[in-house]
């Protein structure tokens, strides 16, 4: 793995500085893929484009901001700059709230925000953890995966297979297994097998699989 430049951003609203790092060149060595799309790969990391303001709790694309600077670690007069927060993923209640406040366009931004809500419940079952909290987590869930999957394409069978797991995941495995049985891509059989066989157990949850499913919303749009 190669790090790359850390590229330096200013809040619009309050111009507190937050940082981003970047990279050369990484490898899947380690990963594991999910079921639901996402992959964890620790030679490769992913960096946010959306984020918020550490100082200021507003929300921006960093891909929609012009950078102040570069620099590479330990440069000395850049020390300003390397003490200033480093941009973060938001937290699930984030992503509702840039939902919520407008500043989301199209179906490429809804897309992805949902996708990362979706990631981000099932971050808690990847961690061993428990998925909902209270009642009210379940039903934000549910409502997520339903508007997620009018952003999908069930003519696209890559798509369709995300749409099926997004069933799966809400408890309806008879609308999995339907979504499934019309697959007919080679490259996706081995998913339909373990989706099929986790649909028998009754088991809803997200699963570590050998291929992974291309999510579609990488947000770097
Ligand atoms: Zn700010």
């Amino acid at each position: 793995m190669i790090p790359g430049p850390t590229y330096v951003f200013q809040c619009p609203q309050c111009h507190n500085l937050l940082t981003r790092e970047s990279l050369v060149s990484g490898n899947t060595f380690h990963s594991t893929g999910y079921s639901d799309g996402k992959l964890i790969a620790p030679m490769l990391p992913d960096f946010p484009n959306l984020t918020k303001c550490k100082k200021c709790n507003h929300l921006f694309w960093l891909s929609k901001l012009e950078e102040i600077g570069t620099f590479n670690y330990g440069e000395k007069d850049k020390l300003e700059w390397q003490n200033a927060d480093e941009a973060e993923f938001l937290s699930i209640d984030d992503y509702f709230r840039a939902l919520d406040s407008g500043f989301i366009i199209g179906k490429g931004e809804e897309g992805f925000v949902r996708q990362q809500i979706w990631w981000a419940f099932n971050d808690r079952t990847r961690a061993e953890g428990i998925i909902f909290t209270d009642n009210n987590d379940e039903s934000l869930y549910i409502h997520n995966c339903l508007d997620f999957i009018e952003l999908l394409d069930p003519e696209n069978e890559n798509e369709k297979m995300l749409i099926a797991e997004v069933y799966r995941n809400m408890g309806n495995f008879g609308r999995c297994l339907e979504l499934i049985e019309d697959i007919r891509d080679d490259e996706l059989s081995g998913i339909v097998v373990n989706l099929r066989s986790e649909c028998g157990k009754k088991n809803r949850w997200v699963i570590p699989l050998e291929k992974v499913v291309q999510p579609t919303y990488d947000g770097d749009d």
